[in-house]
């Protein structure tokens, strides 16, 4: 192998492994501004009424006056460089508790999501949000992708060593519970921005959050929905963005290499190392992965058809 080929799988090999290895490290803040506690006396009074858009995931009237387990917008530290806040409501249940749509919308995740046990992501267009139940129990889960009505049942909350907890380190059996302005689409990103964050090194309404418990009670959406935080277009897709962009600088560059070196093998091999990544980046539901999967599906054949070309 000559020393450029050498380079180059080199300069390949960083370019990928550093994907998996950045993530915001930056200090968190002290603390979130005070939001308005809510005294709610009776959840289920929100529930079966069509007439309202909202209702609480759980029945549990007693979650609510003695609810949270973390609040929303309350930060720890977690590590001495590393502050989070919390992007959610905990409500403590039993478990196997069912958990219950916010509101209408379509299913956009549901499945096991490392510390969330399992996961359910609902998306409402009609008011501009998503909502997310983390902890739920995969082995008793219910829903799967597609619509969804107000107060249908969608999972159960899981034991503590199913829930994201495990036998050795078993976790509150709880909801975590979400609500965000945009679609879970919206959110491609690494760090704060990344569209299942449960705790994020800024305060959460600055990524979008709302707190669960004042949406519901409010029960109002705005004209034309909840709108998503402005100006955070970069900080939101910087990830694909710049990493899509390397990957298919790489490739062009690997293009004019190949061709005037004529190894149309190293395509090939690429193309590859492009399925590999791909792959691993779309089991974290990364958007990356949609690159990755495109520029293999172009290098492989058309390696193989320069290699075939030149065996004639
Ligand atoms: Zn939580």
């Amino acid at each position: 192998m000559s020393a450029r080929t050498t380079r180059f799988h080199l300069l390949t090999a960083i370019i990928f492994i550093s994907v998996g290895l950045l993530s915001g490290c930056e200090q968190g803040p002290e603390s979130c501004p005070k939001y308005t506690d809510v005294e709610l006396v009776n959840p289920k009074s929100y529930q079966g009424n069509d007439q309202l858009p909202f209702q609480f995931p759980l029945e549990n009237a007693e979650s609510y006056t003695q609810p949270i387990l973390y609040n929303f917008g309350s930060c720890r530290q977690v590590t001495e460089r590393r502050r989070e806040c919390h992007s959610a409501e905990d409500y403590i249940g039993e478990p196997g508790t069912p958990v219950y749509a916010f509101a209408d919308g379509e299913i956009s995740f549901s499945g096991p999501m490392g510390g969330y046990g399992w996961l359910i992501i609902i998306d409402h267009p009609q008011a501009n949000l998503y909502s997310l139940y983390g902890h739920l129990s995969p082995s008793r889960w219910e829903a799967k992708r597609g619509p969804v009505e107000k107060g249908e049942l969608i999972g159960y909350l899981g034991d503590a060593d199913e829930n994201g907890g495990s036998p050795e380190q078993p976790l509150i059996p709880h909801l975590h519970f979400g609500i965000r302005t945009g679609q879970r689409i919206k959110y491609p990103g690494s760090g704060e921005w990344r569209w299942m964050a449960g705790w994020i090194a800024i305060c959460p309404q600055d990524a979008g959050w709302l707190q669960p418990s004042l949406v519901i009670s409010n029960q109002h959406i705005p004209e034309g929905g909840f709108t998503m935080p402005v100006g955070n277009f970069f900080a939101i897709w910087w990830f694909p963005l710049v990493f899509g962009g390397i990957y298919i600088f790489s490739w062009m560059c690997l293009l004019v290499y190949t061709r005037k070196r004529e190894k149309p093998h190293l395509l090939v091999s690429f193309g590859a190392l492009c399925i590999v990544a791909a792959w691993l980046l779309f089991t974290k539901h990364s958007l990356l992965s949609i690159v990755l999967f495109g520029l293999s599906a172009a290098s492989i054949p058309l390696g193989l058809y320069r290699l075939i070309k030149r065996a004639k």
